[in-house]
């Protein structure tokens, strides 16, 4: 999968992105990324990619020409027009769900947007989905575009080098990951609960089970709602549809 960040600060997102699982991924040709310096396009004999907002107020937009023409250098190398993310505190938040789904594309375009934000007629011509990473405001689009395209790669086959650890973990179906435990078997006074030790693998996933249920009631009751319960999980946990 190819990523392609467009930024005003590449060198915040080429450092962060090249160490661990994403970084051996990059390695293995499985991942792409890429930071888009957006300078690198502006007509501006001062480099600039900034101005005043009409209108008055504080602080300063990124104007139209230097996005619009790195984004377009990039359809014409690519093909086509790809699917382009703004990071936005304007959109809706991310979630796993979008993870999975954006990991289905080839391409991917993310803009980070700095300052007052991004000239609206660009963002009108180039932006497929305005994603927000949460309700708060940051300086710049970057820490978000880390986020997800950290989220997004985990998702595509072969980074994850245990296929089956992205598909149980949190979020599927909507419950929070049970509780792991590592050796040794006692620390600090505290035991491993016994059914881990016991080989028994029919009794481990329905401990695991239960246990995802009862973490979800108690840090997200939000999300048990939407969880895929069995009828006779709904009734033990008092779950209504
Ligand atoms: N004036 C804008 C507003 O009120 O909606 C906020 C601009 S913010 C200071 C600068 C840039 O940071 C945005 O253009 C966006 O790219 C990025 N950004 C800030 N908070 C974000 C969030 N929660 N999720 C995604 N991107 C965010």
């Amino acid at each position: 999968m190819n990523f392609y960040i467009l930024t005003l600060f590449p060198e915040m997102v080429e450092h962060a992105l090249n160490a661990s699982i994403i970084g051996r991924a990059k390695e293995k040709g499985i991942l792409h990324i890429e930071a888009v310096n957006i300078r690198d396009y502006t007509k501006d004999k001062h480099q600039k990619t900034d101005d005043y907002p009409y209108g008055g107020g504080a602080g300063m937009v990124m104007q139209a020409q230097p996005i619009y023409d790195a984004y377009l250098a990039l359809a014409e190398k690519i093909g086509y027009r790809p699917r382009t993310i703004y990071a936005t505190p304007q959109g809706p938040s991310f979630t796993q769900k979008m993870a999975k789904e954006f990991a289905k594309e080839e391409h991917l375009i993310i803009l980070c947007g700095h300052y007052e934000g991004v000239d609206e007629r660009v963002l009108e011509e180039i932006v497929t989905d305005h994603v927000s990473i949460g309700d708060y405001v940051l300086t710049g689009g970057e820490l978000p575009a880390m986020v997800m395209t950290d989220a997004i790669s985990r998702m595509v086959p072969g980074v994850l080098t245990n296929e089956a650890s992205g598909s149980l973990e949190s979020f599927e179906g909507n419950l929070l990951e049970h509780p792991q435990y590592s050796r040794p078997y006692e620390w600090n006074g505290k035991k491993v609960p016994d059914v881990l030790l016991s080989g028994d693998h029919r009794k481990i996933e329905s401990w695991r089970r239960e246990q995802s249920i009862l973490r979800t009631k108690k840090r997200r009751p939000d999300l048990l709602k939407k969880a895929d319960l069995t009828i006779k999980e709904k009734a033990e946990h008092q779950v209504n549809d």
